[in-house]
């Protein structure tokens, strides 16, 4: 296996199972390491990300490369993370002397994501580490220049919280922070089998595209994140009574919080999971 790998169909399960034992690699848990096996769900991620030829796409956890693989096909030039050594020393035995690839090998959670996506990063396009996806995502949108595009697959339940409109359950700073900058869909419903080894949840492709409705500079972006933040903390409370006693400079007098509101035309008693996007954007802007 090791000589040929270069033959090596990486969406085979079969294959992968070989690739992991001749390589002595067991699936980390803890790394949320479930490589994806299915030929339709990996084209659909790619046909999702519409790559023209021309992007500079950012790829975190990369593991064996099945969508490394289809990203250097159809991208310009791709940026691959992979925090585990095993894995990267494939990648790098594999796709090393690439010119399209910068392969680096690193926790995507401390690298500075920012700078990477400065220097010139248009899309996203991952199946994500489950236990910190959320968190990568929501690091890469709040980046000083978020990527146009993001395709990510990962566990149905976040993917609701990216998606959740106001009045729901799901809704919360994920969805305001994501949909503030993103059109933000559910592309498929992606099944356990999907995957070696299967993870214990159903999965989702989200796609999301850059939208312009709310324009806001970085330092308003910021705002408006903290204020989301102080304001889901406790999403059970009124807007007026839990926002007074808020954190990180966030906190104003009762006054003020009523009549901000009342500019926006939200009611006094409003909880954090009934405002819309576009009110969140609003408020932020009277509030700081
Ligand atoms: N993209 C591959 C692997 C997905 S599994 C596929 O579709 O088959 C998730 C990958 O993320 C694993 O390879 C895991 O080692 C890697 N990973 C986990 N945590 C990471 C982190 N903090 N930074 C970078 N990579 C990470």
């Amino acid at each position: 296996m090791r000589e040929n790998d270069i033959n090596i169909n990486l969406a085979s399960p079969r294959d992968v199972v070989a690739l992991l034992e001749t390589n002595e690699i067991s699936p980390n848990k803890k790394l949320g390491q479930n490589f994806l096996i299915d030929r339709n769900i990996l084209n659909l991620i790619v046909d999702s990300a519409a790559l023209s030829g021309t992007e500079h796409v950012l790829e975190i956890g990369a593991g064996l490369g099945v969508l490394t693989e289809q990203l250097l096909e159809k991208a310009a030039h791709v940026t691959a993370i992979e925090k585990d050594s095993g894995l990267y020393t494939l990648l790098n035995r594999r796709w090393g002397n690439n010119p399209k690839l910068t392969l680096l090998h690193a926790d995507a959670l401390e690298a500075d994501l920012n700078a990477l996506i400065e220097n010139g990063i248009t899309k996203l396009v991952s199946n994500l580490p489950y236990s910190v996806g959320v968190r990568i995502v929501i690091d890469v949108a709040s980046s000083a220049t978020p990527p146009d595009t993001m395709v990510v697959l990962l566990q149905k339940e976040v993917g609701e919280r990216f998606v959740a409109k106001p009045g729901t359950n799901d809704m919360g700073i994920v969805s305001v922070i994501l949909q503030q900058l993103y059109d933000v869909k559910i592309i498929r419903n992606v099944k356990p089998s999907c995957f070696y080894p299967k993870p214990e949840v159903t999965s989702v492709i989200i796609r999301m595209n850059r939208h312009e409705r709310f324009p806001l500079t970085l330092g308003k972006r910021q705002n408006l994140q903290k204020l989301v933040q102080e304001a889901f903390q406790q999403r059970r409370k009124q807007i007026v009574s839990s926002m007074r006693g808020a954190g990180n400079n966030v906190a104003r007098d009762a006054d003020f919080i009523r009549s901000s509101l009342e500019k926006c035309g939200i009611s006094a008693t409003s909880r954090p999971e009934e405002l819309s996007v576009e009110q969140w954007v609003k408020l932020s802007e009277i509030w700081f």
